[in-house]
């Protein structure tokens, strides 16, 4: 029972089946009751009716024997030998007459009486007790006119045994006399009301109204008909159209009853004694469904209830296959499957449409899940994937190939990370919808150049780009990095402005540089932010750039021994004036003669000496040896301007200005000698303090000179506030100019800016004469550059000097004259 309460409430099928074959049970049973109910009534107006004519029956039955009985009597009464007996009064002829003819007709009783009625002769013995019978019955046929239809004569009882009577008389041609016949009734008269009326018959007899009906005859079981007697019929007179109900044994019967005797003939001294005829019926059998309704019933019942089925199954299942086609779609959708469509054949009907709606609803929100995902993975300006994808597929690269790690061949993923130079300067002249635009053309460039199949390219945001190198190595990643910066290098012509694009490319491996994806993602910044500084181009990650590292421990113990075991050296790089040609200052640049590693070029251990903080003993070490070496130069007539580089560091540094003084006044060397050269972005990293050293440093007579100017993010506006006296033009804009028109007019804006501002400006890296032609053309004040002399030991700068101003014969040098005061 549990188990089925379960399945309906699991199973809708089960529930509707179970509900269409309920109404019809519903159905059923009601007609079937009202079938009962009618039969019942109808068999109760139909009863009394029917018992009348089983009454009818009867009394027919009755007649139809008295008739036998009586053309029997009347034989006898004719019969010549007879007549002639009881003419001469022959008694003992008369009674064999009497027996041998009641035996042929099957009476029981023959009695003959004289035409007084007295009893001449009988076969039986207890006739005297008729007397009234006879006299009753003669008088009877004496009332009766001739060729009118017999009388059903008369029953009595004789010694307790029903008996109809007939008498005729014996004619000859007046009465002499009378024939009386008796015949016993039996169940043959039983039998024959069963035949022909489909009824039962019950013979009650009593000799008083004291005594207690005893059943006679009845064709119905003992039992029952013992129970009808017990009834008080004795009050009961027969009338028509009525009917007694009986409750015999709980079963009903309709009842008609007639007394068969004449009270007065009773025979038996009519004390309410007699015969009394019972035809009765089953009500309960009247009102039974007969058995082949039953069956037909029966058999509609259950066939209805198997159409019923078998209907309700296939309508419930065309209902619920389509919901539980929905249901595993609404589980598809939950799971987040938004491909599949609905499927199944789409009716027009509710479901059809609840379909249609479900099919739209998957088809909408698969479209605006695309449409978040794409905003969510997608970068929309280059359509490249954006930061967040670019870190879940160097995550599932990294973990393909930790996979792979057993297999042959060192698995290996690399990630190159790539930052335009100069990006924010193009985007401040030229507009920002040039720079989308130029960040569309890298987009595609890099796409072109970098990548094979499997590999991926992505816009980390701003001028940042990245690429991986799914199962890529450092080789590869350096030969991947040689082809973009090849590609770089042809200028991108872009709306009529050609622009010089160049961009520092950091490379880290996996697992060479780090254990996970976002540290391989760091290190290949950190890589990138090295070169950039370098101007390195390409450089692949390694510890000592990083300062968070282990190895940088170590090499912040050697840079230390560096300084205290005098393996620094100090370079001096020439600035020559462009209108006389005069050496008129020289830049103090860095560099390490390693023990073991040989001549280190700065970019491979300042950014590091920066990051650490060692950059500020680095600084020092740099600014004595300069006021050392200028104090020489000096002795030797040399009147030049010395730049020293700071970082930072340097700037953040409130105690810089008094160190600097006391080393100027430890050398007597005066500050207007000097030159501190600062990037724009060592001042944007807390402009304040570094405004307030600035500031101290000029109050003190140092000059200030923008190092690397165009790379930074900061404006002339912003620099004007700053109390700088000279301007470096970026060598990258420089070296380029000849052939960048785009790079020549910046350098030319920027000369003309700076004058305006009272700057004057330097150009860095002239490396030809045609360039230096060019700055001279526009202006430019001073030139450095390989073109004119690298970077030397500071001991051999007074020998080149003497060698350049032989082969450029200065016209006059009124700077240099005037700093000697
Ligand atoms: P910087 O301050 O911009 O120095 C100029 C760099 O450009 C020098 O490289 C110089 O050798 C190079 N250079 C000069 N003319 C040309 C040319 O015509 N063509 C080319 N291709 N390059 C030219 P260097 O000496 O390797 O120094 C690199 C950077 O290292 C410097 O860039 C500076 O930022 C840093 N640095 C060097 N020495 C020091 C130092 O003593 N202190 C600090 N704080 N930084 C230093
Ligand atoms: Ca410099
Ligand atoms: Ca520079």
């Amino acid at each position: 029972m549990n188990a089925f309460v379960r399945l309906t409430q699991r199973s809708l099928t089960v529930r509707i089946v179970a509900l269409f074959l309920g109404l019809l049970l519903l159905v059923q049973v009601i007609g079937f009751s009202a079938i009962r109910v009618s039969l019942s009534s109808h068999a109760h107006n139909e009863l009394p009716g029917r018992l009348e004519l089983g009454d009818r029956v009867l009394q027919s039955l009755l007649a139809q024997r008295a008739q036998k009985l009586t053309d029997g009597a009347r034989l006898l009464a004719a019969d010549y030998g007879f007549r002639e007996a009881v003419h001469s009064n022959d008694t003992e002829t008369i009674v064999s007459v009497l027996e041998n003819h009641g035996r042929r007709i099957g009476a029981t009783q023959v009695a003959l009486y004289g035409a007084d009625l007295t009893l001449k002769a009988t076969t039986g013995d207890q006739l005297d007790a008729l007397g009234p019978l006879a006299a009753r019955l003669a008088g009877l046929a004496g009332e009766q006119r001739p060729g009118a239809p017999v009388p059903s004569g008369e029953i009595a009882l004789l010694s307790d045994t029903p008996y109809q009577f007939v008498m005729v008389p014996i004619k000859a041609p007046v009465i002499v006399g009378w024939v009386l016949i008796g015949f016993s009734i039996d169940e043959r008269l039983v039998a024959d009301m069963q035949a022909l009326a489909a009824l039962q018959v019950t013979l009650l007899t009593r000799i008083s109204a004291a005594e207690p009906w005893q059943v006679k005859l009845s064709s119905m079981a003992g039992a029952l008909a013992t129970g009808l007697a017990l009834h008080p019929w004795s009050g009961a007179v027969a009338e028509v159209g009525t009917m007694t109900s009986v409750d015999v044994q709980g079963e009903e019967f309709g009842v008609h009853s007639r007394w068969l005797t004449t009270p007065s003939v009773a025979g038996v001294g009519n004390r309410g004694g007699g015969v009394m005829a019972l035809t009765s019926l089953s009500v309960d059998e009247a009102t039974r469904i007969p058995q082949d309704l039953q069956v037909a019933l029966l058999a509609v019942t259950l066939l209805s209830c198997a159409l019923f089925g078998i209907g309700s199954a296939f309508t419930a299942h065309r209902v619920i296959t389509p919901l539980h086609r929905l249901a595993a779609a609404a589980d598809r959708l939950g799971a987040g499957d938004y491909t599949t469509p609905i499927g199944g054949e789409q009716s027009q009907d509710e479901i059809g449409h609840l379909s249609h709606a479900f099919e739209r609803m998957r088809i909408s929100v698969a479209a605006q899940k695309e449409e978040i995902l794409k905003l969510a993975y997608w970068d929309t300006l280059t359509g490249l994937p954006n930061r967040a994808q670019f870190r879940d597929a160097v995550r599932e690269a990294i973990a393909v190939a930790q996979k792979n790690e057993g297999a042959p061949g060192m698995p290996s993923v690399a990630v190159l990370m790539l930052d335009l130079d100069r990006f924010k300067h193009v985007n401040d002249v030229l507009g920002y919808r040039f720079g989308d635009l130029l960040l569309v053309r890298v987009a595609e460039r890099l796409a072109q150049h970098a990548v094979r199949v499997g590999d991926l390219v992505a816009r980390l945001g701003g001028d940042k780009f990245a690429i991986l190198l799914r199962s890529g190595d450092g080789e590869l990643a350096q030969a991947v990095a040689q082809r973009i910066a090849d590609a770089f290098d042809a200028p991108l012509t872009l709306e009529e402005h050609t622009v010089d694009m160049g961009a520092g490319i950091g490379i880290a491996c996996w697992p060479q540089h780090a254990s996970d994806a976002d540290a391989l993602l760091g290190r290949a910044e950190i890589a990138m932010y090295a070169a950039k500084k370098r101007r390195a181009g390409a450089l692949m990650y390694e510890p000592t750039i990083d300062a968070s590292s282990a190895q940088t421990l170590s090499l912040l113990t050697e840079m230390r021994q560096a300084v205290g075991e005098n393996q620094l050296r100090l370079y001096l790089q020439p600035k020559l004036s462009l209108g006389t040609g005069a050496v008129v200052g020289a830049e103090a640049l860095v560099r390490w003669q390693h023990p073991s590693r040989g001549l280190v070029p700065p970019m491979q251990f300042i950014p590091f000496a920066e990051q650490t903080g060692f950059i500020r003993v680095l600084t020092m070490w740099i600014f004595e040896e300069a006021a050392r070496h200028w104090r020489m130069l000096h002795a030797e007539g040399m009147l030049i301007t010395l730049s020293v580089n700071l970082s930072t560091r340097d700037l953040l540094d409130q105690e810089l200005p008094q160190k600097f003084d006391a080393l100027l006044v430890k050398h007597q060397v005066p500050a207007e000698a000097f030159c501190l050269e600062i990037t724009e972005s060592a001042i944007m990293d807390d402009p304040q303090r570094a405004l307030a050293t600035l500031d101290r440093l000029s109050a003190l007579g140092f000059k200030l000179s923008i190092d690397d100017f165009g790379t930074g993010y900061s404006s002339l506006a912003y620099l004007k506030r700053l109390p700088v006296d000279e301007l470096k033009i970026d060598q990258s804009f420089v070296r380029s100019m000849e052939s960048d028109p785009d790079d020549a007019k910046i350098v030319r804006s920027t000369i003309d800016l700076a004058h305006n501002m009272g700057l004057s400006v330097v150009a860095e890296g002239v490396e030809n004469a045609h360039v230096w032609d060019m700055l001279r053309d526009l202006n430019c004040d001073q030139a450095q550059g390989y073109h004119m002399g690298r970077p030397m030991p500071a001991d051999t700068f007074a020998n080149w000097s003497v060698g350049w101003r032989a082969k450029h014969r200065p016209v006059d040098l009124p700077a240099a004259a005037s700093m000697l005061h």
